[in-house]
């Protein structure tokens, strides 16, 4: 009796997980009875101070045009941004989000019959975007948490046509240092695209911490993600880029739907990207709010894995998921990391002071009640 449409779904979506998102403040002030006020959310990686003024005023500027499409071509962003980046405009691909980039990638360049490559523990949208597009994932155990450069391209195969490095990597917050990413572009094939997800770089504070853009000219096929959501603070508006060879942008474009960008998130970003004080003191507060956190895990005796984006990532020494739940109760939300293959650990993201303390002491609290 009527039809099960799993079986018309294509193979690769068929067996998908959606995507697990962190848990919404209103969701959990309406399930515990708690004030929307009284609730931290460190579960995201977004950015604790709020939207840029910059951005708030130029979104309620460009109001009045909402009746109209938004630039299909981003004109301003793309001027904008390519000389902040000091590449050429030709070489940007926008996306609602930089996720909508990372799935425009496989779709362009992946198909059933080839493989991709990345690391175990990596962002856990590149397999799902692997899988749908039909290819096969070749997961390359993580070496201390992070990246296993030299594994991963000893995985490449002859039907490789696709490696995903995130860095810094979420969830693990591990990275890997420029020398480390050269070695391995010259042991990549050239018909082997290799997607650098640097959603973090803002954040990245080592001095050896590579640039993926200043290689795009010695490696074509290296293609950098990099996006709006996190050091600038506009998560909720969905803006993401490539920047790429002019070649791979014009494939990307193809496909790309025309108005991936919407109008407000366009005005958001070109504003957010002209306000260095704004991400100046985006990568202060993370800076700080990152030795607070460190300090006060090492005090109650987690182990964290050292960090160079906006979150940290500890063992809980118990099941993940159960101190997840307790610290709920507390008005505090992590995130598991369970689906990661990572059971003990949960990843907060790095919020402002009193939202450190607050964590702290609801970390405190459970560990406490859980030793009792
Ligand atoms: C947050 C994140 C992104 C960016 O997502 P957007 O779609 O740009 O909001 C990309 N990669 C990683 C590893 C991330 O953690």
């Amino acid at each position: 009796m009527g039809c099960d449409f799993l079986k018309l779904a294509v193979s690769g979506v068929q067996s998908l997980h959606p995507y697990l998102p962190g848990k919404p403040v209103d969701e959990l002030a309406r399930e515990q009875g708690l004030a929307v006020d009284d609730i931290v959310k460190l579960a995201s990686n977004e950015n604790p101070l709020g939207p840029s003024e910059s951005s708030k005023s130029a979104i309620k500027q460009q109001l009045s045009e909402l009746s109209r499409y938004p630039d299909g071509n981003l004109y301003n962003l793309r001027k904008t941004l390519s000389e902040k980046l000091a590449v050429k405009p030709e070489q940007l691909t926008f996306g609602n989000g930089s996720n909508d980039v990372l799935v425009l990638l496989a779709e362009c360049f992946l198909k059933e019959g080839c493989s991709a490559v990345f690391s175990q523990y990596a962002f856990v949208v590149y397999p799902i975007a692997i899988q749908a597009s039909g290819a096969e994932g070749i997961v390359v155990p993580a070496k201390n948490h992070g990246h296993d450069l030299e594994a991963m391209a000893k995985a490449i195969r002859k039907d490789t046509r696709m490696v995903f490095l995130a860095n810094p990597n979420n969830p693990t917050g591990t990275a890997f240092d420029a020398d480390e990413l050269k070695l391995f572009m010259g042991k990549v094939p050239e018909d082997v695209i290799v997607v650098l997800d640097e959603a973090y770089f803002e954040y990245a504070e080592s001095v050896d911490h590579p640039n993926g853009v200043q290689m795009l000219r010695e490696y074509p096929n290296l293609v950098v993600t990099r996006t709006f959501s996190k050091a600038y603070g506009l998560a909720g508006s969905r803006v993401g880029y490539s920047i790429s060879s002019p070649e791979v942008a014009s494939i990307l474009n193809r496909l790309r739907q025309p108005f991936n960008v919407n109008s407000l998130a366009e005005a958001a970003a070109v504003a957010v990207l002209n306000d260095d004080e704004y991400l100046q003191t985006s990568r202060d507060v993370n800076s700080q709010g990152k030795v607070q956190l460190e300090q006060g895990l090492a005090r109650l005796g987690y182990d964290f894995i050292p960090s160079s984006g906006n979150f940290i990532t500890f063992n809980t020494g118990v099941d993940g998921v159960t101190c997840y739940e307790k610290l709920l109760e507390e008005g505090v939300i992590a995130r598991p990391v369970a689906n990661y293959g990572m059971p003990s650990h949960l990843r907060v993201s790095i919020g402002l002071k009193k939202e450190n303390e607050r964590f702290l002491e609801a970390l405190a609290e459970v560990q406490g009640r859980t030793a009792q």
